[in-house]
């Protein structure tokens, strides 16, 4: 025999890692497990098989929570929190810092179990989950030491109400628990119902680190405790799963004052330069699609080539697929394991076989004739609108298609309802990083993937969710300003029967795209003073100016891309020209409030728009301490157009108080003015005119809240809506914008000291803006 053919006949014998501690472990278990709760497992009661995906053994019995469990585990957790928090960062850091040692200590045993209980490959669960779940406990374990310098001014939410899926579960339990913790607050985590076991070993964990009873509660079950969680008394949801339960969530919240973060899915595009270097991108697909078996929410399940090298690089994609190994998740040699479970694989299926368009290439590798598998697959040649190409497979199944040019990379690549990932690949840097600003994704790796780390933040724009996990703003998820902000009455407007003192009637117009525009409606309404004397007439605007007035932001695509620093002497500019009519604005004040407070509020207003000015081009991201030869940017990118109802008790303040961050960020606002104040608005636009403002940028409204509210929660083109009326829409704004699944910010009925806010205010900065984590590694 030659060495070529020894190589050539040469096979991988099989090399599979113990699974005796761990199914010892669970024979301790043999009766079932109850949940963990204030400190202590309860009996197991009636419940569910939790089984071995590889070969359809059952693992063990879980409890499905009732209604009682749900109870005493969120009674457990509130009764902790105060201690918990009073703890004190670096006494929380102890606890954290033992878990972590005690995550390492037992390394091995959690990998086996996870690997048991959901079926990936030991090499994963072994390599990247269990680590980088010890990596996130020691990192936010810094996070408590340092909470009191680094997050002054803000406190823990409370009780936090923690879903996670089954795809990562002690990975995503950790990066649930760990930055909860670190801040104070005390949790009630449900595992998925199919992965369950490593939250239980984490329980006992738990349990063996003296960790206070009741910081960390652990139910089992279905979908159905979920939602009785959601429901619950506490202070947040934090979810990982499907957009389509994610938006549910966002629904059933409405209104309710809970904090929300949601991880959802994704369709993320893999792209393939010409110049890129192949060998590498085909490595990097591996990695990409079959990683998890594709069950991955940020897998790179969409190729997109370009045109030139695509038949070479599907030529090299295939021969790669065909020496993929798949099969027993405990062999150490294996590539791609089981799936989760038979419905999944099942639902990967039907999706394929539903399919009549392009080409489908299924690897040659021999897949065991037991057990929950499905062979990689490769479906090329899909038009860009095929299901396909636009719904989450979420398996080992990979579409792809091609491009021509930079730009219909990009078009292609954010075709999409989702945000959450993206991977280029180019030997260009002017290419790679030209294109990382232009795709919307939380996450976007230059020739690499699946980068993950707890400096950096992780998260989705669109319809993959809002809400960052690791790095510095994962922790304002779990944090809220020190304080018992005092509640927000409803402010009505005066009325009255007085015609104007000078006889002279003045009608204001709406402000859209630039012009000052009648109301599509026709309609306007008196203002009066307090003592009835008819100010002006306000117009009312309706559903139809919203959508011009979105449309018209939309369309003022020039802002974000313009500089910081014009942004800035922009907004240098309305604060010179509102000062120089300082008078007249405050005239107008306090006719129109009946009070004397109108030169001190456009004193605010002023100072406010040069602290925005300044912070336009100071606001900056920065570069995170991942362990990898190379950089993570935390890039700072505008959320878009921001539709605000401003608040009624400080018409020019309040206004001026949302409209400069968000503009100094780069968004675009449509702005329903104070609804019984509306006319200090009115005479803002004249301002902005002239003050170089670009048409479409700030856009004014005037109206009923009520019945603005709605359409502007609801428009598929705003981006977020943040709320501060007197006028209780919340609920409406909240539960509308579940649709697109928009960035909300209500002010759920609790008042806000807009003249004593210092406009630093960090917090509207923050909502300004989306952390886009752009992993650059260093070539060689
Ligand atoms: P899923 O949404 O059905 O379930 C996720 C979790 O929510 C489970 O624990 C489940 O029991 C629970 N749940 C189900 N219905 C619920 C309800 N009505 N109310 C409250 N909780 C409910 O998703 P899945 O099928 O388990 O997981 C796959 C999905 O998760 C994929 O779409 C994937 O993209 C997504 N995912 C996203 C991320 C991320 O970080 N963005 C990470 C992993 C998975
Ligand atoms: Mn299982």
């Amino acid at each position: 025999m030659t060495v070529k053919e020894i190589f050539e006949t040469m096979d991988y014998g099989p090399a599979p890692e113990s699974a005796a501690e761990a199914l010892a472990w669970l024979a301790e278990h043999s009766d079932g497990f109850g949940h963990f709760i204030d400190g202590r497992f309860t009996k197991p009661g009636a419940g569910f098989d939790s089984r071995n995906p590889a070969n359809g053994n059952v693992l063990a019995t879980l409890t499905q929570a009732t209604q009682a469990d749900v109870d005493s585990a969120v009674a457990a957790a509130r009764a902790a929190q105060g201690k918990w928090a009073q703890l004190g960062g670096p006494g929380r850091a102890r606890h954290l810092y033992a878990l972590a040692r005690l995550l390492q200590k037992h390394a091995r045993l959690f990998a086996v179990l996870e690997t048991l209980d959901n079926g990936k490959p030991i090499r994963e669960s072994r390599d990247i989950d269990v680590p980088l779940a010890q990596r996130h406990f020691y990192y936010h374990a810094g996070m408590a030491q340092l909470m009191e310098k680094t997050q002054a001014g803000r406190e823990a939410l409370g009780v936090c109400g923690q879903i996670i899926p089954w795809n990562f579960p002690l990975l995503m339990l950790s990066w649930k628990i760990a930055p909860a913790l670190a801040m104070g607050n005390t949790v009630v985590l449900k595992p998925a119902e199919y992965t369950s076991l490593t939250a239980l070993l984490f329980a006992d964990i738990c349990r063996q680190a003296g960790l206070p009873k009741g910081v960390v509660n652990i139910v089992t079950g279905d979908g159905d405790v979920g939602r009785m969680i959601v429901d619950a008394d506490v202070d947040k949801i934090a979810f990982t799963g499907s957009t389509e339960v994610g938006r549910a969530i966002r629904e059933t919240t409405a209104g309710s004052g809970k904090s929300l973060t949601l991880e959802l899915g994704g369709k993320s595009p893999y792209i393939v330069f010409e110049d890129a270097d192949l060998d590498s991108a085909v490595e990097g697909l591996v990695d990409a699609i079959w990683f998890n078996g594709g069950q991955v929410c940020c897998a790179g399940s969409r190729l997109l080539v370009q045109e030139g090298v695509a038949e070479d690089f599907y030529r090299r994609l295939r021969r790669r697929m065909d020496g993929l190994r798949v099969g027993d998740p405990l062999d150490k040699c294996i590539d791609i394991g089981a799936i989760v479970d038979p419905v999944q694989r099942d639902s990967i299926a039907r999706m394929v076989d539903g399919n009549t368009e392009g080409e489908t290439y299924r690897s040659a590798a021999t897949l065991p004739a037991k057990g929950c598998y499905y062979p990689p697959t490769l479906i090329t040649g899909l038009s860009p609108a095929s299901t396909l190409m636009q719904d989450e497979i979420f398996g080992p199944v990979l579409v792809g298609t091609t491009f021509r040019t930079p730009s219909e990379a990009v078009e292609l690549a954010n075709n999409t309802r989702y945000g959450l990932a993206a991977s280029v690949w180019s030997e260009n840097i002017n290419v790679a990083l030209d294109m990382a600003p232009k795709l919307v994704a939380g996450v976007v790796w230059i020739n690499g993937t699946n980068m993950l780390d707890a400096a950096a933040g992780f998260g989705g724009m669109r319809e993959s969710g809002f809400g960052r996990e690791g790095g510095w703003e994962g922790l304002t998820a779990y944090t809220k300003p020190i304080g018992k902000p005092k509640p927000l009455t409803k402010i009505e407007a005066f009325t009255g029967d007085k015609g104007p003192e000078d006889g002279i009637d003045r009608t204001a117009k709406l402000y859209i795209g630039g012009k000052q525009a009648r109301p599509d409606g026709g309609y306007s309404r008196g203002v009066y003073s307090k003592s009835g004397t008819l100010l002006g007439q306000a117009p009312i605007a309706n559903r139809k100016d919203i959508r011009n007035a979105v449309e018209a932001a939309q369309a003022a695509k020039g802002w974000p891309a313009a500089t910081a620093h014009l942004r800035a002497q922009v907004l240098y500019y309305l604060g010179e020209n509102l000062s120089a009519r300082a008078e007249e604005f405050t005239n107008r004040l306090n006719q129109m409030t009946g009070t004397r407070t109108g030169a001190k509020e456009v004193d605010a207003a002023v100072d406010r728009l040069f602290t925005y000015a300044a912070w336009a081009d100071k606001l900056d991201g920065d570069v995170r301490s991942v362990p990898l030869r190379g950089v993570a940017l935390a890039m700072r990118e505008p959320v878009g157009v921001i539709g605000a109802l401003c608040p009624d008790e400080a018409p020019l303040l309040g206004l001026v108080s949302i409209m400069a961050p968000a503009i100094a960020m780069g968004n675009r606002v449509v702005l329903a003015a104070s609804d019984p104040f509306p006319l200090a608005a009115t005479d803002f636009y004249q301002v902005l005119e002239t003050s170089d403002v670009p048409a479409g940028v700030v856009n004014i409204l005037t109206g009923n809240h009520a019945e603005l509210a709605p359409t502007l929660a609801t428009h598929a083109d705003v981006n977020a809506v943040w709320s501060f009326s007197s006028t209780d829409v919340a609920a409406t704004v909240e539960r509308g914008a579940a649709g697109n699944l928009k960035r909300t910010w209500v002010n759920n009925r609790q008042s806000r000291d807009w003249m004593g806010e210092k406009g630093e205010g960090q917090t509207f900065l923050d909502a300004a803006t989306e952390i886009k984590t752009v992993w650059v590694p260093y070539g060689a």
